[in-house]
Order: C-alpha cells, then structure tokens, then sequence
C-alpha cells in the first residue's frame, strides 16, 4: 500500500475515532446533580437543560465528523481529487487560474456540503435551547460575506503561493512563509475597521459608570485602553463574550451586548481586567510568535513533499500540479495538525489561568471573577464536568470548574 495513502486515511480515521471516543467519554462523566461550587447558579431545572444542551451538541458533532470523515476519504480513495483536477484542466486557463479553480472548486464543493449541518446546528440545536437570534436574512448575508472575503483573502494567499514555488526556486517556502505572515498581521490590522464592521455593528460604549469603572481599572493597571465598544452579538445567539480586536495604536476592547445586560460592572470590569492580563503577561506576543513559528514549520515541511511522486500516485492523479500537491499536503499534515493543536490548547488554557489570577490580583477582588465566571457559564449551559480526554482535545479554555477552583 502507498505510505501516503496509509498515513492519510489513517489519520483521518484517528482523529474521527479519537473525537467519537472524547464525546462518549464525556456523556458517561455527566453527573446527576450540578456540581458543589455552581449549585449556587445552576438550578435543578437550569442543570437538567445544561446535561440535554451537552448531549444534543455532542451528537449533532459526531453525526458532521462522520459525515465529514467518511465523504474526505471516499474521495481520497475514489479519485476523486483527479476527477476535479481533469474538469478544471479541461477548461483551458492558464497555470495560475487552473490552481485557484481547483482550490476553490473544492473549498465551494466543501462549503457546500457543510452548509445543511450549518443550517440544523442555527436553526435547529441552537433554536431548540433558546440560544439563536439569527434571522434567515441574516444567516444567507453572513454565508454570502463570508464566501466573497474567502473568495478575496484566499485567494490573494492561495495565488501569491502558487506564484512563488514557481517562480524562486529552493528558497520559495521562505517567500511563502513571509507573504502569508504579512498577510495575516495586515487582516489583523484593518479587521476592527474593515472586516468586523461587515458582520457586526460597533457602538461606542455609552453607560458613562461603566465606562468610568473600566477606564479606572485601565489606568490603575497602566494599560492604555483606546476604545470601549460595544458588538450586537445578541443579533446572532443570546450568549456573551468579550474580546480584544486590532493591535498597537488601534486596539479596541469589544464587549458583547448580551454580556453587558447579565453582568454588573464590577463583573464587566474582572472581564476586563482578564483580557487587560493577556495583552499584560505577554500572551498575546507569546500567541503571535507560535504562529509565525508555526506557519514557517508548515512552510518548510511542504517544500519537501510538494513532488513527491508517491503523495500524488495516493491520490490516483494522471497529472502533477503545484496546486494540488498544496491541497494532498494539507491532508497529509493531520496527524501533525493535531498534536500541534493539542500543544497550542494546552498554552491557551495555562495562559487562560494566568489571566484569570491577573484579574484577581488587580482588582482586588477574586469572588467578582468567578461570579463573573459563573454567569457565562449558566447563560452558555456549557459542561461543568468535561472528561479530560475531551479538555486536553478540544478545550482552549480550562472547563469553568477548574477555573473556579483556581481562582478560591
Ligand atoms: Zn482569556
């Protein structure tokens, strides 16, 4: 059998198994009654749609996996990558425009097939807990977005790719590694101004008391804070969130709507005061330069297998191409994909701890973060009791138990 082969089903069918048995893990790690430290806010019947929330999310995930896993490897052993690569060669472009028609053929192809689960997962499981907002106006202006700005900045990568690894030579995984590190600082320069606009209304926030608290907690921590806004997430789902978008002169703090109408400020303030501790405790520096780090690795390791004869024999192609050997490596790349994701969930989580007892220590006051803590987690039902196979998989954040424990 073709080791690439081998290596690409195979790890297809890992990661496939390895969520499968992480869910089922976590439905049998369920308890009857909400645990000691949240009894406090998860009433019995509040528990009960918690435990129906977790095990609804967790079948819906498993039915897309196998879905997904058994459609990407029928058409690994199909052929069906040549199938498509033969109809867009049939066309006639040139070099470049055969490669972005094959890339995006199969990203539309992809997008496609996802969009049913898609639609179930809004107007369905979300629905059916009380979580969606989105309107069906919404939901097609969001796909429709979404496709034209995949269409844009996928396409300016997937193109300056291709351009370079046929143009410059041994070195050509450098030129790519450095395209696609400006390209990402640049799409995280201009999102808070361009991109998030598209999906979002940002409203200057107006409660001058809560403005005055965070602007006080900012200046206490010297953190030079240059906007305060406020994002409609309730347009979408009912539950809340708090992020930092943007970097150096145009960093902003965003809080969503839904936070703002369950918490006090005080709580708003120790989410605050979390966020402050990431850009303060290097974490955001430390995220960006993994990525960079990351992103050269990637680089590096396609430039040897992009002409490998047998990868592309593993895909029954009739022809080799740069573009497809892009896509074959993608695939190719899953098993180290996830071992780096674990690793990069495992910082995030350390880091989410650090930030945690950052807020703790400098506003003073650690029963504000959990009590701020425990509301996200009722008005999001999420899982008190996850399985550690299912934390160590999937979890950024530490489950909110843990958390909560760490911070008393
Ligand atoms: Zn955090």
């Amino acid at each position: 059998m073709n080791i690439y082969l081998a290596i690409i089903i195979g790890s297809l069918l890992a990661v496939w198994f390895l969520n499968l048995l992480s869910d089922r893990l976590s439905a049998l790690a369920m308890r009857p009654a909400p645990p000691e430290e949240l009894s406090d806010v998860f009433d019995a019947e509040t528990y009960a749609k918690s435990r129906a929330y977790t095990l609804a999310s967790m079948r819906f995930s498993m039915v897309s996996e196998t879905f997904n896993t058994l459609i990407l490897v029928t058409a690994v052993a199909a052929g069906w990558f040549n199938v498509l690569d033969q109809l867009v060669r049939a066309a006639g472009f040139g070099p470049l425009l055969t490669g972005l028609a094959y890339i995006g053929g199969l990203a539309l192809v992809s997008s496609i097939l996802g969009l049913p689960f898609e639609i179930y997962h809004t107007f369905g499981l979300e629905k059916r807990f009380g979580f969606n907002t989105t309107t069906p106006a919404t939901f097609v202006l969001d796909r429709v977005k979404g496709l034209v700005l995949a269409a844009i900045i996928g396409g300016a990568l997937v193109a300056g790719i291709l351009v370079f690894l046929d143009k410059t030579g041994p070195y050509a995984w450098l030129l790519c590694w450095g395209f696609a590190v400006l390209l990402s600082l640049g799409l995280t320069y201009v999102a808070p101004t361009w991109i998030l606009p598209l999906f979002n209304k940002f409203t200057p926030l107006e409660d001058d008391e809560l403005r005055d608290k965070l602007e006080a907690f900012a200046d206490k921590a010297g953190f030079e804070l240059t906007g305060i806004f406020v994002m409609d997430g309730s347009k979408r789902s009912t539950k809340g969130n708090a992020f930092f978008t943007g970097f150096g002169k145009r960093r902003r703090i965003a809080l969503f709507d839904t936070l703002i109408k369950e918490m006090d400020a005080d709580e708003i303030v120790a989410v605050l005061a979390h966020e402050v501790g990431h850009a303060k405790l290097g974490h955001i520096k430390k995220r960006l330069v993994t990525g960079v780090l990351k992103a050269g690795a990637i680089f590096y390791l396609m430039s040897l297998f992009l002409d490998s004869e047998g990868l592309f024999a593993a895909f029954g192609m009739q022809d080799m191409s740069l573009y497809a050997g892009l896509v074959f490596f993608v695939l190719l790349y899953t098993p180290l994909s996830l071992i780096l994701s674990v690793a990069a969930n495992a910082m995030s989580r350390k880091h989410e701890f650090e930030a945690d007892a950052f807020a703790a220590r400098t506003t003073g006051r650690p029963e504000t973060m959990i009590s701020a803590l425990k509301k996200l987690s009722v008005s999001n039902l999420s899982n008190p009791t996850p399985h550690p196979l299912t934390v160590w998989l999937e979890y950024s954040h530490p489950p909110v138990l843990a958390r909560i424990r760490a911070l008393s």
